[in-house]
């Protein structure tokens, strides 16, 4: 089962709700954030075919992994692991 079926990333409508959320976010600014680092980074792995190596955000290194953004989150999607796949 693919990432994206298994954790519902269809699912992500960027409505921003992680982001508002994330405590990272809330205390540095230059932090992409939830929606960003999770949904939309696999989006763009999935359609590259996730054949290359792909470029780790240095952003990534920031998220503490308190899975705050998957808890808000109202339409089933859990942003930290994609965060997580990344790291
Ligand atoms: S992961 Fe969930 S809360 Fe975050 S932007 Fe997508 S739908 Fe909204
Ligand atoms: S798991 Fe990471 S991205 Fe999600 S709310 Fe916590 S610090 Fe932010």
């Amino acid at each position: 089962m693919s990432k994206g079926t298994e954790h519902n990333l269809d699912h992500c409508l960027k409505c921003s709700t992680c982001h508002t959320q994330c405590p990272v976010v809330a205390n540095y600014l230059a932090f992409p954030g939830p929606k960003q680092l999770g949904p939309e980074l696999e989006r763009l792995r999935l359609a590259r075919g996730d054949k290359e190596p792909f470029e780790i955000d240095e952003a990534l290194n920031y998220c503490t992994n308190c899975k705050r953004c998957d808890m808000a989150c109202p339409h089933g999607v859990k942003p930290s692991y994609y965060n997580k796949e990344q790291s």
